[in-house]
């Protein structure tokens, strides 16, 4: 057998405190902005030299909340419903050997500030805390593949929910001066359907919650309309 030990070189500071409600992929919510902050023996300016040259980068991570829990050798894609199976590596499923994710992400900036290095990023699909294992700048050149298809994920997810928001909720983002895109963030993120794909086909109302930064947020879905109720600090 061989076994190999991963060290984080870094950790993520992102709004998406749980896994509920994060987006399947990266890029889908442009205002999710994080921060990738090093870990003490990456914590030199050399390290990302050259880095600023890049306006995208590859992040690989660990599933650090979900890697406990093993891996299947067949898993179902939310894209198909949650009720067809294909195998663990034809998916971008978490339950995976080794739970390692990939994401390309919107390198936003680096920052070196008090002694601490950082990168600044946006529309990532990452839970605050993911130890990231390593970052590599995006290759337009040889990443992008215009060729390509890919089956049952061949298009962008239809995103045609409409989102609502009572008064009362958007008297409190308007408050919010330090979260200039508080709205679009919230929507966007909704916009995605963040439901679990089996209750994507009942017919009555129901409400979920969710906390982005420290708001609590609460919704509900009817059909294809969410309505934000209430957002309230945590
Ligand atoms: N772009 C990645 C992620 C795909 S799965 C890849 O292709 O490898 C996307 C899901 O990962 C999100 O919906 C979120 O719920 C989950 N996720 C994000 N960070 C995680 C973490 N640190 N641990 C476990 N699950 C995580």
């Amino acid at each position: 057998m061989s076994e190999y030990q991963l060290t984080a070189v870094g950790h993520i500071h992102s709004p998406y405190k749980q896994k509920f409600a994060i987006p399947r992929q990266p890029r889908l919510v442009p205002e999710a902005k994080a921060k990738l902050v090093f870990t003490a023996d990456f914590n030199r300016e050399e390290f990302v030299r050259g880095l600023d040259e890049f306006s995208h980068i590859w992040l690989l991570f660990r599933f650090h909340e979900t890697a406990d829990k093993g891996y299947s050798a067949m898993v179902r894609p939310p894209r198909l419903g949650g009720n067809e199976r294909k195998g663990v590596f034809a998916t971008r499923a978490t339950f995976r050997p080794n739970a390692i994710g990939m994401s390309a992400v919107k390198l936003e900036g680096i920052e070196y500030k008090n002694g601490q290095l950082s990168l600044l990023l946006s529309g990532i699909d990452l839970l605050d805390g993911t130890p990231i294992l390593d970052i590599k700048p995006y290759l337009p050149y040889s990443d992008a593949m215009h060729e390509a298809s890919a089956g049952f994920a061949d298009t962008r997810p239809e995103t045609d929910m409409s989102v609502e928001f009572s008064e009362e909720s958007l008297a409190f983002i308007a408050k919010q001066t330090d979260y200039p895109e508080l709205k679009a963030f919230i929507s966007n993120v909704l916009k995605q359907d963040p439901r679990p794909a089996y209750k994507k086909q009942r017919e009555s109302t129901q409400s979920y919650g969710m906390t982005l930064y420290d708001f609590n947020i609460r919704w509900f879905v009817t059909g294809d309309h969410n309505t934000v109720t209430s957002i309230e600090k945590c």
